[in-house]
């Protein structure tokens, strides 16, 4: 896999990623970034390992990702799934509810018709 190398813009420590990521860890200030690449670069066509064309790939860290934005996009995410399977789970009710009233009816019907034949 295609590797770029570029130093922590907050530590200095060598911080390794693949080409295409868009997000880097670095493992000794415990720090995440966003990783920015040149515009002009096109990240399909870049052949062998470049290290060290790094700096010419990636424009810039844009700052290390705030860690109550990473729990937040957690929480929305959660939010999201419960809030999903609800509709799911509503709709699915509401089906075996229909389900249910439709063969009451029926057997409300057959009744009815039943008693009415047995008075003739
Ligand atoms: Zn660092």
């Amino acid at each position: 896999m295609k590797l770029i190398s570029k130093e922590c813009p907050k530590c200095g420590a060598n911080l390794k990623f693949k080409v295409g990521e868009h997000e880097v860890h670095c493992e000794k200030c415990r720090r995440d970034f966003v990783i920015e690449y040149d515009d002009n670069v096109d990240l399909k066509n870049i052949a062998n390992e470049i290290s060290s064309e790094g700096v010419r790939l990636v424009n810039s860290f844009s700052g290390h990702i705030n860690e109550n934005m990473k729990m937040f996009r957690t929480i929305f995410i959660i939010v999201f799934a419960v809030v999903i399977v609800a509709f799911i789970g509503i709709f699915v009710l509401g089906i075996i509810n229909a389900q249910r009233i439709n063969s009451e009816f029926d057997q409300e019907w057959k009744r009815a018709n039943t008693s009415i034949q047995g008075n003739f």
